[in-house]
């Protein structure tokens, strides 16, 4: 079922123009996308909700916009330069050049390689490492380089940012900093569409707590993150689980991590009996060693003064780390769904309606009818800026409404003769196909109260 149903999915967002591959008309580049006109709606969508439930609806929340490009120094004291790499060994079979962490360990010295299935044997295949940072040249002259780096994750601008933000806006504990952003990892697992890219965006909060407060708020944070997917995204429940970081697994920094696992359509795990569960998201408990190891490095003190208790201390942090576009994909997956209608495939995207790229389309039945065409145009200006909605007169009317299945519109407009002289239009529902007649009038408030947050 998983690979067949991913082809149908990664089709549908090309045919449709959710996603292209990145400097395409060049021959592409791996693992690098671009977002297409519906994609990017989507997208925009995904990261407008998150900012709306954390920074703009909360008051212990800043948001944040910190830069891509950072100081060598930032990732000497965050422990990137030296530890942020993978272990690769090279398929003494087919050559392939893989992750040794995501492969199947077979015995002590044996893994099986995820493409072949032939054994690989590490003390004859030594696996090497290879740092996933990008680096950069930032100097005007290319004779003497000064060397930047790629953030990988927004994370390292929001602690470098804490005393900015702590003295400019006196919060006191617990606050979290927001962002939103580009990170960038040289990522030597490809395959599995978007879901492991080059350049690709991050959700991230660090919340920041008395560090006898943080197993509280770590548990709070994995609830609330775990409930955001559910109620505000509206992906299916039986597609989410959380998983524990077990001893080993856990970075040597962290107190504790809990992912948000999605059964997308494929497997990165292969030691998953059902093969299909991956990380959406991670939330750690990551202690207080972020800022101390800044504090060391860049030599500026980042302790709070706690006036409650009169002391001065490195604050614990929680890390909720989500990433947009495992998200848009998890949301593009869960929504896929294809049904057989008179005897014809129909595929459609059962898109939580606040994500849709269009909440409305309205068709002229008849697209040579002028007074028609006429209508429809005027109830789609008169709509467009109420709410996203499209107007199309393209194909007959049949294709017009599955295209709109497609692309995830939960309500379509019909607009035919009858409506000129009893104001009415039919509106037609995407997921159950159900069809009623409503008066012009009505249009907006039909819509409004089934298109709830
Ligand atoms: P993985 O084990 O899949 O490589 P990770 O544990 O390295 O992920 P984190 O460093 O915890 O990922 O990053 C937080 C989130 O950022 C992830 O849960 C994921 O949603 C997103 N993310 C990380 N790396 C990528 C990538 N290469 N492409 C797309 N999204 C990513």
């Amino acid at each position: 079922m998983g690979n067949d149903r991913l082809t149908q999915i990664v089709s549908l967002c090309r045919r449709r123009g959710f996603v292209f591959g990145g400097s395409e008309i060049y021959g592409g580049l791996s693992s690098i996308w671009d977002y297409g006109p519906l994609g990017a709606k989507i997208k925009k969508r995904i990261k407008d909700i998150w900012w709306d439930t954390y920074v703009d609806k909360r008051e212990d929340i800043l948001g944040l916009d910190s830069a891509i490009i950072m100081n060598r120094e930032v990732f000497v004291a965050s422990g990137h330069l030296e530890g942020f790499a993978d272990y690769l060994v090279d398929c003494p079979q087919c050559k392939k050049r893989i992750r040794i962490d995501k492969i199947e360990k077979v015995s002590e010295n044996n893994y099986r390689c995820a493409e072949c299935g032939s054994l690989i044997n590490i003390l004859e295949s030594k696996p090497k490492r290879f740092n996933l940072m990008l680096k950069t040249n930032i100097s005007a002259s290319e004779d003497s380089p000064q060397e930047a780096y790629l953030r990988p994750e927004t994370a390292q601008g929001i602690f470098t940012n804490f005393l900015n933000v702590l003295n400019t806006t006196h919060k006191k504990l617990p606050f979290g900093i927001a962002q939103i952003g580009k990170a960038f990892r040289n990522e030597v697992t490809t395959g599995s569409f978007i879901f492991r890219m080059k350049e690709f965006e991050q959700m991230e909060i660090e919340y920041f707590v008395k560090p006898k407060d943080a197993d509280r708020y770590f548990d709070y944070w994995v609830n609330e993150r775990y409930n955001f997917y559910i109620e505000r995204i509206g992906l299916k429940k039986e597609n989410l689980r959380l998983r524990e970081h077990s001893k080993e697994e856990l970075a040597h920094y962290a107190k504790a991590c809990i992912d948000i696992e999605y059964r997308f359509p494929f497997s990165s795990r292969k030691e998953d009996s059902d093969g299909e569960w991956s990380e959406l998201e991670g939330i750690a408990n990551r202690g207080d060693f972020d800022l101390t190891q800044h504090s060391r490095v860049s030599k500026k003190d980042l302790t709070y003064f706690d006036d409650e208790d009169n002391t001065r201390y490195i604050p614990f942090v929680i890390e909720p780390s989500a990433g947009v576009d495992r998200t848009f994909f998890a949301v593009i997956c869960d929504a896929y769904d294809e049904e057989e209608v008179k005897g014809r495939k129909r595929v459609v995207l059962k898109l939580k309606p606040t994500l849709a790229p269009y909440t409305l389309a309205i068709f002229p039945l008849l697209k040579n009818n002028y007074t028609i065409v006429e209508l429809a145009k005027k109830i789609f200006y008169d709509i467009k800026n109420k709410m996203p909605t499209i107007y199309d007169d393209t194909a007959a009317i049949g294709k017009l409404y599955r295209r709109q299945d497609e692309i995830g519109t939960p309500f379509c407009i019909t607009v035919d003769v009858e409506s000129l002289s009893d104001g009415k239009v039919t509106i037609r529902e995407r997921d159950s196909m159900s069809q009623e007649r409503i008066s012009i009038y009505e249009i907006e408030k039909f819509v409004k109260e089934k298109v709830k947050d």
